[in-house]
């Protein structure tokens, strides 16, 4: 029998909730209720507020950060016979993408203390196939984009950006997803604002945007895109194969009114941030390092490290214990050479990685979404500090994990 106290809700609180307001209801409604769900005006305006909001001169809106990543490649140049740096501290997406473009993913390992590429290991990977550099700016972290960009411009590397986490991150003045040849953005339901699926290309390039265009819609030509309006019927040409990754209308009209709220939305979780930092000061475990001077970070994850040395417990214990609490996790992530395709097919070993090894072995995030109350922000501290008292696991938690084996 524990004597450990059960979260004193029957209100499961699921990790990643987004918040969904009324005008995006209305907004979808009204879409549906004209009929236009497919790509349309809509999508129009969501680029454009997207590439206002970034300043930057081309958007291209898809349907997830993975076809973002994938398309990005190709119009960069990525293919067979190449090979592309990234982190093993990634979510598996990053990793796909690149093997889908006929590349070779090469990994580079990451700093423990920023838990971004380290710039070092990406040098120590450079042969004469590195096509181009893809860093993910981690939980909101900007990468060191001096060091990135120094890197591929002495070695004449496209440089294309993951901003899957850190649509409003900042480095030195200048926002992610400008620094290199493309940034790819995901407004899948658990990242910073939403469209349910849904994903962006960002480029200054106006030769790569037309082309990513195109390739997200089939391969067919430009005009393909307002085949349908009331201009009258055009013929599409079908210019080189390409994908079905276009965003629809219905995803656009959620994500025109997330975008309004992007600053108050990431004020809020800068604030539940703050309050978990000061929460846990006193505790065995590791959080997040401190945001760089003169950088913006995104807060899209807060991460503790669970070592097991120091509280007795380790994360998976960890987990299952916050579940009891009524409190949803996540883990970000197994370090992809834990993947048996990965190491199948490239001979990857999860020591040959050490940090990233022992983050991803160790990692919790918690919720940090701008819909937490204050109340379920309370309810995640005590939580965690229940969780790390009781070093006795439950009978529950014992039988999770053992069925888990
Ligand atoms: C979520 C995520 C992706 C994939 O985004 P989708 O929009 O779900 O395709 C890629 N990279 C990272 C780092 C992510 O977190």
């Amino acid at each position: 029998m524990s004597s450990v106290p059960v979260r004193p809700k029957d209100r499961f609180l699921v990790f990643g909730s987004p918040i969904i307001e009324q005008d995006e209801i209305d907004e979808l409604v009204a879409s549906m209720k004209t009929g236009w769900l497919g790509t349309g005006p809509k999508v129009a305006r969501f680029e454009a507020d997207f590439k206002a909001y970034k300043n930057v001169a081309h958007a291209v809106a898809v349907n997830s950060c993975t076809a973002a990543l994938h398309l990005a490649m190709i119009v960069a140049g990525v293919g067979r016979g190449d090979e592309v740096i990234t982190t093993p501290l990634t979510f598996c997406a990053t990793i796909n993408a690149i093997i889908h473009t006929g590349a070779t993913p090469v990994l580079a390992d990451v700093d423990p203390r920023t838990m971004n590429i380290d710039p070092a290991a990406i040098e120590a990977k450079i042969t004469p196939q590195t096509r181009a550099i893809l860093p993910v700016h981690f939980a909101g972290r900007p990468c060191d984009m001096d060091r990135l960009c120094a890197i591929a411009r002495k070695n004449n590397l496209k440089l294309i950006e993951d901003c899957a986490h850190a649509i409003e991150a900042e480095y030195k003045g200048y926002t992610t997803g400008t620094f290199g040849d493309l940034g790819c953005f995901s407004f899948y339901v658990t990242k910073n604002i939403v469209t349910g699926e849904g994903g962006m290309i960002l480029t200054e390039n106006e030769a790569y945007a037309a082309r990513a265009k195109t390739l997200a819609l089939h391969g067919m030509s430009a005009d393909a895109w307002s085949r349908f309006s009331d201009q009258g019927y055009k013929h599409y040409w079908v210019t080189e194969p390409g994908f079905k990754y276009n965003m629809m209308d219905l995803q656009a009209a959620i994500g025109v009114h997330q975008l309004r709220r992007i600053d108050s939305y990431w004020l809020r979780r800068k604030e539940i941030w703050n309050q978990y930092n000061e929460a846990f000061a006193d505790l065995p475990v590791e959080r997040p390092a401190e945001p760089e001077p003169d950088t913006r970070h995104a807060h899209h994850l807060y991460t503790l490290l669970i070592n097991k040395e120091k509280t007795g417990r380790d994360r998976d214990e960890f987990l299952c214990a916050m579940h009891e609490q009524n409190i949803g996790s996540g883990v970000h992530y197994l370090s992809i050479p834990e993947h048996p395709y990965y190491q199948e097919t490239f001979g990857w070993k999860p020591e040959d990685y050490p940090h990233a090894m022992r983050i991803g072995r160790q990692t919790l995030s918690l919720p940090l979404s701008a819909k937490l109350t204050d109340e379920d922000v309370d309810d995640v501290i005590q939580a965690v500090r229940i969780c790390l008292k009781s070093n006795a696991s439950h009978e529950s938690t014992k039988r999770i994990l053992k069925e888990r084996k």
